[in-house]
């Protein structure tokens, strides 16, 4: 049996997270977070990176700093994880599902303009797969418009567009480190925060309405509840094991990269008969492999393709139902324009086993059992 993810685990982990317990706080916003943070701010260039309990909650406090008022609209792909839309949501905002191009999966950007009102006031950019939306394009429309940018790079940590590492590129920029993702902390995320002039409003918001971060720089003499808040702030022995993965991110990422080379060699030539189709990567982005997959002919050929591989005892799944037509995408939003390539192209996706450690035998047996599926032979 090959599973679909292993959590990443590095081997550092335990030794950091004795570190945190024996310094006496595990509570948020000790010296692992602050490491954690740190790191992240110097290796990606970011202004400010401040970590969360999720991605989710990076997208809430990304939706709740752009103060949304009652009718505005937020655009943002239908091919995405529930995380994206439902924090919008309880932002206030109103959903525009936009349609994705066939080649990236991300949202494309050539169809962006016709689903922007005089309500619209955010476009929410998910890097699928960890390779890059078409960001110049998407800032240049959005700087036209008066539009925050919210960067879903949930899949994109350590990923660049142009030379610039995902995340740092919109106004705000939210990271997972879900057991599925490539860094983990079990639960975990992180918010980046792009402009300096909304960092003060994000420390409030995520320390339960407090200025309490204002306090232990010395800036305020006592620390109060001063607007809206929530609680975002892991505890530190879930640092602790972020930070073990941080310090081998390079090596996380090369082990991730050669599975990825090693499957997409093997199944060039099944392209090249027109069976499947690869996952493109765009000139200009340098992506993490944060997964593999492939497309088939359609829906049908895709439900023998799982159940084989089922059968094999290979974890391969699918990848998402388009939210619009979801109940609560139904309730929340609206399509804008036609659906021509979420519906279709998602349901030909499928995703193959991919995680940090994965051995070359068990690799090996994955390219095997596609190579002999019938309908490729
Ligand atoms: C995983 C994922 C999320 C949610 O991440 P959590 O840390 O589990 O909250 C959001 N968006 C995308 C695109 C994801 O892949």
């Amino acid at each position: 049996m090959i599973p679909f993810n292993k959590p990443p685990v590095t081997g550092d982990e335990m030794t950091y997270i004795r570190l945190a317990i024996e310094s006496g706080k595990i509570s948020g916003d000790g010296q692992f977070t602050r490491l954690c943070n740190e790191w992240m701010q110097t290796h990606f260039h970011a202004n400010r990176v401040l970590l969360t309990t999720s991605c989710t909650s990076a997208l809430d406090m990304a939706a709740l700093l752009c103060k949304f008022q009652p009718g505005d609209e937020v655009i943002l792909p239908s091919f995405t994880f529930s995380s994206t839309a439902t924090a919008m949501v309880l932002g206030g905002a109103k959903l525009v599902f936009c349609d994705i191009r066939p080649d990236t999966m991300n949202l494309d950007e050539t169809k962006l303009e016709a689903a922007i009102t005089d309500k619209t006031r955010a476009i929410v950019a998910v890097h699928y797969a960890g390779v890059a939306c078409e960001m110049d394009t998407i800032m240049e429309i959005a700087r036209r418009h008066g539009l925050k940018v919210i960067e879903d790079a949930a899949q994109g940590v350590m990923s660049t567009y142009k030379g610039r590492p995902l995340g740092t590129i919109g106004d705000f920029g939210c990271y997972s480190f879900h057991e599925t993702k490539n860094y983990s902390m079990g639960e975990g995320g992180a918010l980046l925060i792009n402009h300096p002039e909304d960092e003060e409003a994000a420390e409030i918001l995520r320390e339960k309405g407090t200025n309490r971060s204002k306090f232990y720089r010395g800036q305020v003499d006592k620390y109060t509840w001063v607007d809206f808040g929530d609680s975002y702030l892991p505890s530190e022995l879930n640092a602790a094991y972020l930070y073990a993965q941080l310090l081998k991110a390079e090596e996380i990422n090369e082990n991730r990269l050669t599975t990825y080379t090693a499957y997409h060699t093997a199944f060039q030539p099944l392209a090249d008969r027109g069976l499947i189709e690869l996952q493109q990567i765009p000139d200009g982005c340098i992506h993490n492999a944060h997964m593999f997959y492939i497309k088939v002919a359609d829906l049908d050929m895709r439900t023998r393709f799982l159940n084989y591989m089922k059968e094999q005892g290979i974890g391969a799944v699918f990848h998402y139902v388009p939210l619009h037509s979801a109940p609560a995408g139904l309730k929340f939003g609206r399509f804008s324009g036609e659906d021509v390539y979420t519906t279709r192209e998602s349901d030909r996706l499928v995703r193959l086993p991919m995680y940090y450690g994965m051995t070359p035998s068990d690799r090996n047996t994955v390219i095997e059992t596609v190579l002999k599926y019938e309908e490729f032979r």
